[in-house]
């Protein structure tokens, strides 16, 4: 199997992150990628190979033209202000409350700010995602790597893996969040669309909701988007994820939400991933675009499900079991000691290998 990565991750390296406003380590982290290449490059089974740029437009095709600019512009504003940072993040946010009883058009026409931190809250989400300065950077080769591929499987592999960093799936069509700043998923499944006129399904694995790859489909019915995620009751993000969001206008059935109880095993996830791949059975397309998270070990620091390697294993097999092509990009995983090891494992089980003990 062809591995895309780049070491160009490595210029986003926050050292820091809130947790509950107070500073704690950060849990997405350049040795996260590393762990995961490390244990592949190991394994005969896996060639890596680097990722090819393909520029701004399949970005500006599914976000926002002012994301992009922010996060560009945003590290350079804070060295011509002479902030004295380590990273940036948003104090102020402009919830919802703030515009309650104000028209969608009036809510639309406010402007964005000029200062960076209010730039900053005006296309976030959270606090937990710090901008670094090399994080821009960084964030393009996510896309590159997910395009290369894309690629790949456009150009006859049956599957690929993509060593995306930073993640994406948090990321809506003009908001970063979630240590999410494009969406490496959508941005690649909405080029599958262009590509092959078919229609693509994204599936989600990872512990949090892709409350970002819902949100830019959630109106359209050409990529079907199914999520299996800690119930957000308990779990970031909070606000989207739950199982009565499927879609709206032409989208309406092409969102599928699994939300899963606490500490849920191997035994009570498959079962629900079964539900979710006969959906995605259930409607034509020849690609799966895989949202690869292994936040949900059962030593993930931040996630709150009980899933094993072993697992991870069978997932891999039931997905490559549907016969569907793979373009399986990778989101979370924070519990750095096993991500090697649980990546081989889904990768080979996708890859029609059973993993040695
Ligand atoms: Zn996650």
């Amino acid at each position: 199997m062809q591995v895309v990565h780049t070491d160009r991750h490595r210029g986003h390296d926050p050292s820091v992150e809130t947790y509950l406003g107070v500073p704690v380590p950060a849990c997405e982290v350049p040795a996260r990628a590393e762990a995961i290449r490390d244990a592949l490059a190991a394994d005969g089974r896996f060639e890596i190979v680097p990722p090819t740029e393909h520029g701004p437009d399949p970005i500006l095709a599914v976000h926002d033209a002012g994301l992009v600019r922010f996060l560009e512009e945003a590290w350079p504003s804070v060295e011509r202000q002479e902030i004295e940072r380590d990273f940036l993040v948003a104090d102020t946010y402009p919830t919802r409350q703030m515009f309650s009883g104000m028209s969608d058009a009036f809510v639309a026409a406010r402007p964005e700010p000029e200062a960076i931190g209010g730039r900053t809250g005006w296309w976030g989400l959270d606090s937990s995602n710090p901008i670094r300065p090399g994080t821009y950077e960084a964030a393009r080769w996510a896309v590159d790597v997910a395009l290369t591929t894309v690629n790949l499987v456009l150009g006859g592999e049956t599957v690929a893996y993509g060593l995306c960093r930073p993640p994406g799936h948090h990321a809506a069509a003009a908001m970063a969040g979630g240590y999410c700043f494009f969406n490496n998923a959508a941005i690649a499944a909405a080029a599958i669309v262009r590509a092959t006129g078919e229609r693509v399904a994204i599936l989600d694995v990872d512990v949090h909701h892709g409350n970002g790859t819902q949100q830019i489909f959630w109106r359209r019915d050409d990529v079907r988007y199914a999520s299996l995620h800690a119930d957000p009751r308990r779990l970031y993000p909070f606000f989207l994820g739950h199982a009565d969001e499927v879609g709206e206008g032409p989208g309406r059935g092409a969102n599928l939400n699994l939300p899963q109880p606490l500490r849920a095993d191997d035994a009570t996830y498959l079962a629900d991933l079964d539900r979710a791949l006969e959906w995605i059975a259930a409607t034509p397309g020849s690609i799966i675009v895989v949202s690869l998270g292994f936040d949900t070990y059962e030593k993930d620091p931040i996630g709150d499900l009980a899933l094993t390697t072993e697992g991870y294993a069978e997932m891999g097999r039931r997905v490559a079991a549907l016969g569907r092509r793979l373009v399986i990009l990778q989101e979370g995983g924070y519990h750095l000691p096993s991500l090697g090891d649980n990546a081989r494992a889904w990768l080979r089980g996708a890859g029609g290998t059973i993993p040695e003990p």
